[in-house]
């Protein structure tokens, strides 16, 4: 039930060791740009792990003192069956109070049903919501079944008013969808202002579904992605088409440099510009963990 983390082998990935667990498998936020789509049989559908928190308790043994869990890394820890199923739940109070470091990377204000468990261990843990764009229509065609910005936004609020370290993820940036300057401005500026430590960010990386299923939607720029994500200007990275490095570059100084402007943090995920991040800072929001 516990795992180590697997980048999908990514040679880019710079997280820190650390273990992954699902309660959920699959997803209903129905992100067109998900990666997980091509690595997990109808991820559409949300389906709750059979003796989760059985395995969970035998699986902890295995785990080292104080070690660092990510929930989850190919699904949202909180998907609406949450309410019915608490595995979450049971499973942050397990770890937590097991003495473990927890990393919750969510889209949804479901999140804010176990404030009282992050409260109760707050020193231990870091929320990290992702939050593509401030425009509710764009949002609402490139995740159709995520909560809206605002809804995000509060939701934020909320953990941060209740002393919880919170990070935010721009992630990904898909060009002529959510790239414009003058939106990534005021979508830092309203993290910066509620007290977000720090904001990780990336670009879209191609899979053949996920293209399509973008094409689909934002048909107006079919070609365009098409052609910047072709085998002819795109990077071929394990397994992924990468933008040019040039562009890649670009777009993540823009974050950063707004990002440092705001007084937050700045990490890029899974780039290879290591050297854009805020010194001693992982994208993945873990050194929030070991700061006072
Ligand atoms: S929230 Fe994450 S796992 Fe769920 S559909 Fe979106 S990208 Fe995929």
């Amino acid at each position: 039930m516990i795992k180590p983390f697997d980048p999908w082998r990514s040679p880019l990935c710079t997280c820190p060791m650390k273990w992954v667990i699902h309660p959920y498998t699959g997803c209903s936020h129905g992100c067109l740009y998900c990666y997980a789509t091509s690595y997990i049989p109808r991820h559409n559908i949300v389906r709750a792990k059979d003796n989760f928190i059985d395995n969970l308790k035998k699986d902890i043994y295995k785990l080292p003192k104080g070690a660092l869990v990510e929930m989850s890394s190919s699904s949202d820890p909180y998907p609406s069956i949450e309410s019915q199923y608490n595995l979450t739940r049971r499973a942050l109070i397990i770890l937590l109070s097991q003495g473990f470091k927890i990393l919750i990377l969510t889209k949804s204000s479901l999140v804010l049903k176990d404030l009282d468990i992050l409260k109760k261990f707050r020193d231990q843990v870091v929320v990290s919501i992702t939050i593509t764009t401030l425009d509710k229509t764009i949002a609402s065609q490139l995740e159709p079944g995520a909560p809206s910005p605002s809804e995000r936004l509060k939701t934020i609020e909320m953990l941060i008013q209740n002393g919880i370290k919170v990070t935010a993820r721009i992630d990904p940036i898909v060009p002529f969808i959510n790239d414009d300057f003058n939106i990534i401005k005021k979508l830092i500026t309203e993290l910066g202002r509620r007290g977000v430590l720090q904001v990780t960010s990336s670009t879209y990386k191609a899979k053949p579904d996920s293209l399509k299923r973008l094409i689909i939607a934002f048909p107006h720029i079919g070609k365009k992605l098409l052609e910047m994500y072709s085998k002819e200007q795109a990077e071929n990275i394990n397994g992924y088409r990468y933008l040019r490095a040039d562009l890649r570059y670009s777009y993540m100084k823009m974050v950063k440099e707004l990002v440092e402007d705001e007084g937050m943090v700045f990490a890029s995920c899974r780039e290879g510009f290591r050297n854009l991040n805020t010194p001693g800072f992982e994208c993945d929001g873990s050194s929030h963990l070991y700061t006072a």
